[in-house]
């Protein structure tokens, strides 16, 4: 891996603005997923080093929030231009230990410093509110104000972009914060901290510690010092850390799993929902929370859809990331790997179908070729489980209601995404799906701008948009006798 920039390449943790190795000296072995090669080793820091970080974060907060908005909002502008600069770095030591296609890291550095400008903007629009009072000589107003340290524990599959979608508000809002990036992609999140320094972020305000998941998160959960924790991973381990923040009651934003419907109506462009279903359901091979997990195709359709769908996914290109041209890069490990094996055996034990797509086969290691399935149905495995893999089942049906019944049928409530002209059908379906976020004619729906999150076991709270803020913000009520 040979950077522009050579010293955003890190392998200690940042805490209280110094470089660090755990107490111990173990260390953490990154792996590339595309070779499993070995390409960087980071501490494996545990409960002291976190009470370290928190005890930092809670010091500097004093004098972070005592900024303006203003010069918190300038750091942050300072940060996201830093991104911006070393977008090309940044993309490529993402792709090292992701995998994602070195177009795709792009395209999420980008969008991981949109998070920060973002927010950098909304820093100097906290607006509280007056009351009309009650009586004649009470004046009543509402302040915000930061929630105090934050933490959060992010995923691989966003290396970048989950990072700063919590630190960038909680930053702006007056908060501090404590990161624990996922053990398979912590040298994005030890990238974005050098550039946090260079920043003139203070020492204490963003902090990330790597190593032991379980330790360092209980540390987390369990401090009274940390008031606030974003967590976006899977479902069970967001339930736990939920039971772990109870004793201590602090606010929660979870983003968790998905099983995203993905339906096409007999009126719709066909093309367009080709395209459509294309991103929704490859982009990062098929690992992102919002990935179409079932394609519905309505029976007027289906074949001439089927058709052209087949197409488009033979054009997908399976390869090292690093490579020219390559869109499907290798899935994060032999166990993503072995679960979407698993969804696949199972379907075609119960009687599905699957299409050719390439000639070639497998080309092993943590690399599948695109799947697609006909004659599913909902006792296989992904009509219940989030796949996470490129694999399309590719369910057929007639009737409206049915179809918005079975898209709701499941535990999940992260994404939907239809395709439709009708505008009284659009409407009616997009009232009824039981999700937080819904996509009409189009499969990309994410954007800083907009509220993301789900509902059901999906999650709590919403990231991004205006709303993004309030999750690091309490609201104080301030009643004045006069
Ligand atoms: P995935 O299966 O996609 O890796 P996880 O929910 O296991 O999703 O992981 C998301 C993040 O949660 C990662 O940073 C991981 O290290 C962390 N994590 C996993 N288990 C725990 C735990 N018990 N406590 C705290 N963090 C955890």
């Amino acid at each position: 891996m040979q950077l522009l920039d050579p010293t955003l390449f890190r392998e200690q943790c940042y805490i209280n603005g110094f470089w660090q190795d755990a107490d111990s000296g173990e260390r953490l072995a990154v792996v590339n997923p595309a070779n499993n090669e070995v390409v960087a080793h980071v501490p494996i820091m545990g409960e002291s080093e976190t009470k370290r970080a928190i005890e930092a974060a809670k010091v500097a907060q004093l004098s972070w929030r005592a900024l303006t908005a203003q010069e918190r909002s300038s750091k942050l502008k300072a940060w996201f231009m830093l991104l911006i600069a070393h977008q090309e770095d940044l993309a490529l030591l993402m792709t090292t230990e992701q995998g994602k296609p070195l177009s795709e890291a792009r395209g999420e550095v980008k969008y991981a410093a949109s998070f920060i400008e973002w927010f950098a903007e909304e820093a100097k629009r906290v607006y509280g509110e007056t009351i009309p009072g009650h009586q004649a000589d009470k004046r009543l107003m509402v302040i915000k104000q930061a929630v105090g340290v934050a933490a959060a524990i992010t995923p691989w599959n966003f290396p970048a972009a989950m990072i700063t979608r919590k630190a960038a508000p909680a930053l702006a809002a007056g908060c501090t914060m404590v990161v624990k990036p996922a053990p398979d992609t912590p040298l994005t999140a030890l990238a974005l901290a050098e550039l946090a320094h260079r920043a003139g972020i203070p020492a204490g305000v963003f902090n990330v510690v790597t190593g032991d998941a379980v330790s360092i998160g209980k540390q987390l959960c369990m401090s009274p010092d940390v008031r606030k924790l974003s967590f976006t991973g899977s479902t069970p381990v967001g339930v736990t850390l939920m039971q772990q923040c109870a004793p201590t009651l602090k606010k929660m934003s979870l983003e968790l799993g998905g099983n995203a419907p993905f339906i096409v109506f007999n009126d719709a462009d066909i093309d367009a929902a080709v395209e459509g279903a294309m991103v929704a359901k490859y982009r990062n091979a098929g690992q992102t929370c919002v990935c179409a997990n079932r394609l519905y195709i309505q029976e007027g359709i289906y074949d001439v859809f089927v058709e052209k769908f087949v197409a488009a996914v033979s054009k997908l290109k399976v390869g090292i990331g690093t490579e020219e041209g390559v869109t499907i890069g290798p899935l994060i490990n032999g166990a993503a790997v072995d679960k979407v094996k698993h969804h696949l055996e199972d379907a075609l034990a119960k009687g599905a179908q699957l299409i050719p797509t390439h000639n070639e086969s497998d080309l092993g290691g943590n690399f599948i070729m695109p799947l697609i399935l006909t004659h599913v149905d909902s006792r296989m495995l992904f009509a219940t489980e989030e796949t996470f893999g490129p694999l399309a089942p590719l369910f057929k049906f007639s009737d409206v209601d049915d179809v918005i019944h079975q898209a709701n049928d499941t535990e999940f409530g992260l994404a939907a995404y239809f395709y439709g002209r009708d505008l009284s059908l659009i409407w009616k379906v997009a009232e009824a799906l039981e999700y937080g976020m819904v996509g009409v004619n189009t499969g990309v729906i994410s954007t800083e701008v907009a509220p993301f999150g789900g509902i059901k076991s999906s999650g709590l709270g919403r990231e991004g948009s205006r709303h993004g803020i309030d999750e690091y913000l309490e609201m104080k009520y301030i009643c004045m006798s006069v």
